[in-house]
């Protein structure tokens, strides 16, 4: 069994961000060498999220906008008395930080449609996602 383990940095530029990641992890998983496994991809920030879907322009910026509609963004929060950002922290708490992926024949295994996205949730920021891949 062998592992692997890198990052991909990103840095956004909106507040609310969508970025296809998958050729990114993509060129981690040739270099691991590992040809039938799992692949983690795992977001350490608590303002953020992975999702697997499709990238059409146009549903982006769908995705985007549903992020801005899926909790009130200007409420009056708790957490915002000490930081600014309360309502992206809920966002990324229901959406998710991770997706776990199959690794077949040294290839991802993605519907036709899909892609893998970083979801930026409070930027612009400097951000990494970190890759974990295991199998042989
Ligand atoms: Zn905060």
């Amino acid at each position: 069994m062998k592992s692997y383990f890198n990052q991909i940095s990103i840095s956004t530029s909106g507040k609310i961000e969508l970025k296809d990641i998958t050729n990114d992890i993509r060129l981690l998983l040739e270099k691991s060498k590992i040809s039938d496994g799992i692949l983690l991809v795992y977001s350490p920030h608590t303002t953020t999220a992975i999702i697997v879907n499709e990238n059409e322009s146009g549903l982006v910026r769908d995705i985007e906008s549903a992020v801005k509609s899926l909790i009130p963004w200007e409420k009056n929060y708790i957490h915002n008395s000490i930081d600014t950002n309360a309502a992206s922290h809920i966002a990324g708490a229901f959406i998710g930080n991770s997706a776990s992926l199959i690794i077949e024949n040294s290839k991802l295994v993605l519907g036709t449609w899909q892609s893998v996205f970083f979801l930026e949730m409070d930027g612009p920021r400097s951000r990494q996602v970190k890759i974990k891949i295991i199998g042989e």
